[in-house]
């Protein structure tokens, strides 16, 4: 017997397994192949720090259980200064998560096949795909195919949908600890904050952070993109472990910390514009794309809208008395993605290496900067708002945005 299903995605991480709760909910028959075994699952996986905010929870339904702590603010900070900005959110337990949305989707009625590795498509004699292969030769056919395998991305770039370059690959790293002073005198009072770290000496060409999880426990972590930005501040032969270790060393804030035993995360993610994200019969949604937001690296939420894009274009597509499933009726995807997931991504994608780019003296200012301007600034340069943007620049930064320029353009 031919397995075949109206929907086979790949990968049960956030987007997966979020664009099979919507399916199952409309009824279509659905399967999802993870390549993790399931009783300790997630595994490698486990990846993500999860900070969160209520807009993910609510248009989600993500219950309360799986939040480890909730916080009342975002902090941002430079080597010598802050700023905090009110903005509640949520840090969740990454596995718990993972587990809810795969168990919520088998409620509705969603199949799932753990210790199933996807490795390529199938394609029909047109050269349009029908299925994938898994675990070697076995094989499950369905009328679409999503890759949702984030960064691995098997299917996406065999039908040459993605090209997920190495030198935009964000690599991350993160420790759970106890025993953090979390209200230090010299720093912003995190019991309730996430706070992110621009500083070059910590993390070079990245950010470093500590999400409060407690009240002397915090997820701590640090990533950065492996490019010239990096090189021009790295120390040789050092790796990212290592930089955070030197940090946790450094910090006074971890003077009396421990790490709390295998509470390891680490991962990576492409930093890109992205390019096709579907083609016949094929949509990519998550970090397959990449829909990850460049800037700070809000992953979840950005996937969980791409899997909801992606749902509601198959059900569009499969209502279709003709059940056309080309590469034009699923083009839907691309401007809802456009549109609804991660509007003006190229200039967030922008914003995202200017601030990258600048020395860690020009990361003072800009915690002044922000301070001075109304609270909104930093929310809409986050938009990709090009006037907030340019309210949070400086005619000395003139040379910063002309080695920009050189950079983009190559003059
Ligand atoms: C260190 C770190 C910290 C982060 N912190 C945050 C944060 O605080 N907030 C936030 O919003 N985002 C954060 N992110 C980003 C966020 O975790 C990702 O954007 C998000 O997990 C992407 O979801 P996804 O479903 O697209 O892919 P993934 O989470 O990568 O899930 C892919 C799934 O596919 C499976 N898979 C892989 N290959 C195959 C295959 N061949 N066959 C079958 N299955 C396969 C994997 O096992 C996995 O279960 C962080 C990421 C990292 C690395």
């Amino acid at each position: 017997m031919v397995d075949r299903y109206d929907v086979v995605i790949a990968g049960a991480g956030p987007a997966g397994a979020q664009c099979a709760r919507d399916l199952a909910t409309r009824d279509y028959d659905v399967v999802v192949l993870e390549t993790e075994p399931e009783a300790d699952f997630p595994r490698q996986s486990n990846k993500s720090t999860a900070g969160t905010f209520p807009s993910m929870m609510s248009s989600f339904g993500i219950p309360d259980d799986v939040v480890m702590s909730y916080t009342d603010d975002v902090v941002l900070e430079s080597p010598n200064s802050y700023y905090e900005s009110y903005q509640p959110g949520a840090v969740l337990e990454f596995a718990d998560f993972k587990r809810f949305l795969v168990e919520d989707g088998r409620e509705n009625g969603a199949d799932y096949w753990f210790d199933a590795r996807v490795s390529r498509p199938i394609l029909d004699d047109d050269g349009v795909i029908e299925g994938v292969r898994y675990n070697g030769d076995e094989a499950v056919y369905a009328d679409v195919v999503v890759d949702a395998t984030g960064p691995a991305a098997p299917i996406a770039s065999a039908l040459g949908v993605v090209d997920l370059e190495r030198k935009n690959q964000a690599i991350g790293i993160e420790y759970e600890m106890e025993g953090v002073e979390m209200n230090h005198p010299e720093y912003a009072d995190l019991r309730r904050a996430m706070m992110l770290r621009l500083d070059h000496d910590i993390a070079p060409g990245g950010y470093s952070w500590i999400f409060a999880t407690g009240e002397d426990t915090a997820k701590v972590g640090i990533c950065y993109i492996q490019n010239d930005r990096h090189r021009e501040f790295a120390d040789e032969g050092q790796t990212v472990d290592g930089y955070l270790e030197d940090w946790i060393e450094r910090d006074p804030r971890f003077a009396d910390a421990e790490r709390i035993d295998g509470k390891v995360h680490r991962g990576s993610a492409h930093i890109q514009m992205p390019g096709e994200m579907h083609t016949d019969r094929f949509l990519a949604i998550g970090d397959t794309v990449p829909t990850i937001d460049p800037l700070w690296g809000e992953g979840i939420h950005k996937g969980m809208k791409s899997a909801r894009a992606a749902a509601a274009t198959i059900d569009r597509c499969l209502t279709d008395s003709e059940r056309r499933v080309d590469a034009d009726s699923l083009a839907v995807y691309k401007r809802l993605w456009h549109r609804d997931v991660a509007p003006r991504m190229r200039a967030r994608l922008t914003l995202t290496r200017l601030l990258y780019l600048a020395p860690n003296e020009r990361y003072d200012r800009f915690m002044r900067d922000l301070r001075r301007t109304d609270d909104n600034a930093l929310e809409k340069a986050n938009q990709g708002d090009k006037t907030a943007m340019a309210k949070l620049l400086h005619l000395d930064d003139i040379p910063l945005l002309a080695k920009f320029a050189r950079e983009q353009f190559g003059s």
